[in-house]
């Protein structure tokens, strides 16, 4: 049988039914494009899907009917190979959201131009997320990016699906060349040295030291005992999923995640918004009330009151009265 440009559904009553997902790099994709995947859909009365991976499936279509599709598209016909870079999953960051600390759509279009669809030992997935709420699940990739305050977390070996690994940190770097260089190091090594295995795999074989060794070289992270207690961190976490203790420790919050605020202190701008829900739980309505649907979030509630009320744009002074009245039962 001829090599068809799509991946078989499944066959229902003979019927073999295939899906194409075309490349949408980022997952930002123009009306103009976004209308020829109705027109598709439309024609050869196909369905949509939106994947995981930011793209879309055009699935439930006839063999006969898969080129004419990517025709339609103005792309040319992919036929699928499993074991290649699939997608980079990149998040808003700077370029549009409110709580990026870096710009990863910047970085995860690079990497994407740089390695999707390269042939891998074993499929290979990325991820780059702007801040430490890291939307694009960059610790389940098989290569992860995090933006924080100070640079990039990079990380290797996250897998989802029926073998779940959180990623290992490699290093914390300052700057978007210095992930670029240490992500091209990592996947070198990989390529050059791995059997058919996932990279977490090849890491669990050849151990965390032996990978740091060979692909850190002379890149220096920014604070050494913070990648080796952040990996520590994640390690505990992997080893016991029911741990109640952050993966990570966010930045500005403390081992047990408070700093200080007890019970008849004042609220003030400075207050941690973690602590004001925690030790004055009658003021999260007050909160919520302005926008502040972002409660549970770990990344949201480690800001102090007067970054969160910017975020909202609500006037800090304000706000904090309004707590403060809450506070004192008035
Ligand atoms: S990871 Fe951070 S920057 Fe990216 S979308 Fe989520 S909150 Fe925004």
């Amino acid at each position: 049988m001829a090599q068809v440009a799509g991946n078989l559904q499944r066959i229902r009553n003979g019927q073999r039914r295939y899906a194409i997902t075309p490349r949408i790099p980022g997952g930002f994709v123009q009306p103009a494009m976004l209308q020829k995947f109705i027109d598709v859909a439309n024609t050869f009365k196909a369905t949509l899907k939106i994947t995981g991976g930011q793209r879309i499936m055009i699935t439930n279509l006839k063999q006969e009917d898969v080129d004419k599709a990517w025709e339609m598209l103005g792309m040319a016909p992919a036929y699928t190979t499993s074991n290649r870079v699939r997608s980079v999953k990149i998040c808003p960051g700077t370029t549009f959201c409110k709580r990026a600390k870096q710009d990863s759509v910047s970085l995860g279009m690079k990497l994407d131009k740089l390695y999707v669809s390269q042939e891998m030992p074993s499929k290979m997935k990325m991820g780059v997320s702007g801040c430490p709420n890291s939307c694009s699940e960059s610790i389940t990739k098989d290569i992860g990016v995090i933006g924080t305050v100070d640079g990039w977390q990079v990380y290797a070996g996250g897998s989802a699906g029926a073998h779940p690994r959180f990623a290992d940190l490699i290093a914390e770097v300052a700057t978007e060349k210095e992930v670029l260089e240490l992500v091209d190091r990592m996947v070198t090594f990989y390529k050059e040295n791995a059997h058919i295995e996932r990279i977490g795999a090849f890491i669990d074989r050849i151990g965390l030291a032996a990978f740091k060794e060979a692909v850190l070289g002379d890149i220096t992270p920014i604070d050494g005992a913070n990648t080796s207690s952040a990996s520590a961190s994640i390690s505990a976490a992997a080893a016991n999923p029911n741990a109640t203790e952050p993966l990570v420790n966010l930045p500005g919050m403390g081992a047990n995640g408070t700093q200080g605020l007890n019970q008849g202190d004042p609220i003030t701008e400075n207050s941690i918004i973690r602590e004001i829900i925690e030790v004055y739980p009658n003021t999260i309505p007050a909160l919520q009330e302005i926008g502040m649907g972002c409660l549970g979030c770990p990344s949201a509630t480690s800001e102090p009151l007067w970054q969160a009320a910017s975020i909202h744009g609500f006037d800090v002074t304000e706000l904090v009265s309004r707590l403060e009245k809450i506070r004192k039962g008035a």
